[in-house]
């Protein structure tokens, strides 16, 4: 099939490039020039394992290519993807103005039928909005398909190759069988294509995100009462997560929930509620935890060290707001940075793929390290903020000889507290005895 994926970020390079490498002709749209002519060389934006090779490799085979011209894509597609980035309006809701960008340069360039596949997370009604943005441009037949996307960052190939499900949002049986046809190829193993109103597959991909968001949250609720009381979160977690009805996904405390897609989409969820005159209410529970959670390193540091942190050096392990990915978006990261620096510490950071992006948004107001052993010279205590698994075995004597105080504070539990308190070190995590 020849297809256009307008967007060519975490998600549409990863659906063009898998597209592509199902055997179909693909044209990868962007309006950043400088991002086309990167992947015009074989610069590859962002990082995610196994990505690269697979892009230069269905561009070399000649089924992948990029382009600023959305026009000549519009034209050589009978199917055309959204994928473009929908951040937050300041009261929550979704920004939807590139959305409507694409769909009138859609409706502006077709000369014939076409089906566009919103794949970028919009709220329920979009749909509609995207097809009278089209049909303002042109007579030309358009099906809008919601077909929300639930790719993780870090294993986005492997998630979108073999998609736990697939959901398709339209009311045309024609339309729909297109669909299952293009999907095909994903699943093999028969995990299900789930056909349903547009309105309702635009409403699941905000469900299923606020739902993972809640349980986060939930459980590093309960994590801080564990450390009032004396429990172990890593008990209650074995304990409830071996309910078949529980399940043992997303019960892992942290210092936060961060990234581009679960505080923006917990919020917007809450603003479609409110404007339908309905309050989600739990929601709003999600995001102030996860607001208050994001400094809850800060607050076990200042129990360690006193309110005044001036004179004291932190080596940061992990700015990413997940493992895999050098994705800073919403990263618990920036704002324990941010909060040390206001208390006049100084902090040395590393972490595997993110400091370039960490650098271009906060500048050198800290110090990037090397390696993770560097970043602990001179340190008074070591902060973990993401669990990358090379960070999970270190040598901890090593360690112990570079910082300047044997203390860690254990933002995503990586480490045993017991190991720790044995080397000699302070160890603090989140709701571990
Ligand atoms: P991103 O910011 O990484 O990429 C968006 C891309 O769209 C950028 O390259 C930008 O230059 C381009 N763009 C914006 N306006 C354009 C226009 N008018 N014409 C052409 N290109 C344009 O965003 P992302 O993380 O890939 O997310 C895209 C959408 O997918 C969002 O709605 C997001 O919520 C959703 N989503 C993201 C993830 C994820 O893990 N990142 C997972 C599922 C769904």
């Amino acid at each position: 099939m020849h297809i256009a994926v307008v967007g060519s970020g975490y998600v549409g390079l990863v659906a063009a490039t898998c597209l592509a490498e199902m055997g179909n002709d693909v044209m990868t749209v962007d309006n950043d020039t400088m991002k086309i002519e990167d992947l015009k060389k074989g610069i590859i934006p962002i990082y995610e394992p196994g990505l690269d090779e697979m892009i230069l490799r269905n561009v070399r085979e000649e089924r992948l290519e990029f382009t600023t011209d959305i026009r000549d894509a519009v034209l050589r597609s009978r199917i055309i993807f959204i994928a473009v980035g929908t951040p937050p309006e300041e009261d929550g809701s979704a920004d939807l103005q590139n959305v409507f960008a694409v769909a009138a340069d859609i409706g502006r360039y077709m000369d014939g039928p076409r089906i566009v596949i919103n794949k970028s997370t919009v709220p329920v009604g979009t749909a509609e909005m995207v097809k009278a943005e089209i049909i303002k441009h042109t007579s030309f037949r358009a099906d809008v398909v919601s077909n929300p996307e639930f790719l993780k960052e870090g294993s986005a190939i492997d998630d979108f190759m073999k998609p736990d499900r697939v959901v398709i949002g339209t009311d045309s049986d024609e339309v729909a069988e297109e669909m299952r046809e293009l999907y095909a190829p994903f699943v093999r193993t028969n995990n299900p294509i789930l056909v349903m109103s547009n309105r309702s597959a635009e409403l699941t991909k905000y469900v299923a995100n606020s739902l993972l968001a809640t349980r986060i949250s939930f459980m590093n609720e309960i994590a801080n009462f564990c450390d009032i009381i004396d429990a172990d979160i890593r008990d209650i977690r074995r304990g409830i997560g071996s309910d078949r009805r529980i399940g043992p996904s997303f019960l892992f405390p942290g210092a936060g929930f961060g990234g581009s897609c679960f505080p923006k989409d917990v919020k917007a969820l809450r603003a479609t509620s409110k404007e339908n005159g309905y309050s989600l209410r739990i929601l709003e529970a999600v995001t102030s935890v996860n607001t208050d959670q994001k400094l809850i390193l800060i607050d076990k540091i200042t129990k360690h060290f006193g309110e005044d942190l001036k004179g004291l050096r932190f080596a940061v392990w992990g700015l990413a707001f997940k493992p895999n990915t050098d994705d800073i978006r919403e990263a618990s990261s920036l704002v324990l940075i941010d909060e040390l620096l206001k208390r006049g510490a100084s902090i040395s950071a590393f972490d595997p793929e993110a400091m370039k992006n960490t650098r271009e948004h906060i500048g050198d107001v800290i110090d990037f390290a090397e390696s993770n052993y560097q970043a602990l010279e001179n340190a008074d205590a070591i902060v973990v903020v993401t669990e990358w698994t090379e960070f999970r075995e270190p040598d901890f004597e090593r360690m112990k000889k570079l910082l300047r105080q044997p203390v860690v504070f254990d933002g995503r539990n990586i480490f045993s507290p017991s190991k720790l308190k044995g080397l000699g070190f302070s160890y603090y995590g989140i709701g571990r005895r």
